[in-house]
């Protein structure tokens, strides 16, 4: 068994903090994503708590180590090079809990939406049955304003308790931050620790019928491969699927990437494909879209991380 010596950055880290927060040096990172392509986290954790995460955040905005959140990896395409600095996931119990008083649901950063939207079924409340099928989490969700059947994450929310970069936490009503089609600012440079959703009273059996067919919807419409969801947003002129359609791309492959045959703006990790093919097909897609058709076409996917050459020097 090879003995691979703990870096000293991470023994600082740990003394900051009690044994109850999670760390890994040289995390994989590819098995924490729904593309499950990329490198490692050169650090990992998973904090106990506020103050834990608090400390944390401190010390590496005071000692200028990048760091970077991570949800349920669903939105999320990691270069092969990795993380460099710290990567940090809201998922142990004090960040996923989801509690519901009334009318009202506050969820942790690291519950999943489809626990929010089983539990507000089960508690006959409506409003939330769109968060059933998006593979995230709500910090996830918040970040990206994720949205899917009409709902979006941001038209639910009624307030939001966040930590700054450098450790101190806020709540602040959500119609304060500005937030936009699958993007939300204000989270390029907080930490969302929690939200209170709204929610307003149905009967289980209505909201349970408003789940399944939007879950029917996507059955047909989704590849079951492994992808990122939406590679592209949608331009104002025609949905990226749509066009890529018609630019016959579906079913174009660069090494184990394919552009789904299901869904032209589903990129499917088909066969061991590196971040490398997925980025290239990426660009092959975005060059077509702009010579053929005059298209500029945004990435909807968060591409993170540093290339492999990078890391080798070549
Ligand atoms: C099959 C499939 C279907 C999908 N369908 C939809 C859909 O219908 N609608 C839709 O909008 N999206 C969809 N997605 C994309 C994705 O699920 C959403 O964007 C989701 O909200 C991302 O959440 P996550 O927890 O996985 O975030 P991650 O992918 O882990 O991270 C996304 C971004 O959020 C940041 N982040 C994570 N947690 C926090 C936090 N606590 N505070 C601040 N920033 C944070 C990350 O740093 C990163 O920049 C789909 C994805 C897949 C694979």
């Amino acid at each position: 068994m090879t003995h691979v010596a703990t870096h000293p950055l991470l023994t600082t880290f740990q003394r900051l903090v009690s044994e109850n927060t999670i760390f890994r040096q040289d995390e994989p990172l590819a098995r924490r994503t729904t593309m499950r392509v990329g490198g490692t986290a050169e650090f990992y954790c998973e904090p106990a708590n506020e103050p834990e995460l608090s400390r944390l955040l401190e010390f590496t905005q005071n000692s200028d180590i990048p760091f970077m959140l991570l949800g349920r990896g669903s939105n999320l395409l990691i270069r092969d090079g990795g993380i460099p600095g710290l990567v940090i996931c809201l998922s142990q119990p004090d960040f996923s809990r989801i509690t519901i008083d009334g009318q009202t649901l506050r969820c942790g950063a690291g519950a999943r939406l489809k626990h929010v939207a089983v539990e507000a079924r089960r508690q006959g409340l409506a409003g939330l049955e769109f968060l059933e099928g998006i593979p995230g989490s709500v910090g996830g969700a918040l970040r990206m304003n994720a949205g899917a059947m009409g709902g979006a994450m941001f038209a639910v929310t009624q307030s939001i308790r966040y930590m700054t970069l450098g450790g101190q936490t806020h709540n602040l009503p959500a119609a304060e931050i500005q937030s936009n089609y699958r993007h939300c600012p204000f989270f390029e440079t907080h930490v969302a620790l929690a939200a209170t959703l709204n929610v307003h009273s149905d009967t289980s059996e209505a909201i349970e019928r408003r789940m399944k067919e939007g879950s029917e919807k996507r059955w047909k419409s989704q590849p079951a491969a492994p992808s990122a969801g939406c590679i592209f947003k949608n331009p104002t002129t025609i949905p990226s699927g749509k066009l890529i359609e018609e630019l016959g791309l579906k079913g174009k492959r660069i090494g184990g990437a394919a552009v789904s045959d299901v869904h032209g703006n589903f990129i499917v990790n088909e066969n061991q494909a590196t971040a490398e093919d997925v980025l290239a097909l990426i660009e092959f897609i975005q060059q077509k879209a702009l010579t053929e058709r005059g298209i500029r076409l945004e990435t909807e996917v968060q591409i993170v991380g540093v290339n492999k050459s990078l890391l080798s020097g070549s």
